[in-house]
């Protein structure tokens, strides 16, 4: 856990990996609590995912290389 000032890391370079399911156990829950209380990343997310899912329907084998 990490001391700061009331302001925690945001998760935004995390994504990619969250949508694609392909973080470590202990990462994606903290991800999750994130977006729950960070609107920005929230919004984030979703553009990652509707990309993701866009990506995934053309070649999901591409992306995981
Ligand atoms: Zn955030």
């Amino acid at each position: 856990m990490t001391a700061d000032r009331g302001e925690e890391p945001h998760v935004r370079q995390l994504l990619g990996a969250y949508v694609l399911d392909a973080l470590e156990d202990g990462e994606s829950g903290p991800v999750a609590r994130h977006l729950q209380r960070c609107g920005a990343c929230a919004a984030a997310y979703v553009e990652v995912a509707e990309a993701v899912s866009l990506l995934a329907l053309l070649n999901l084998d591409d992306l995981l290389e």
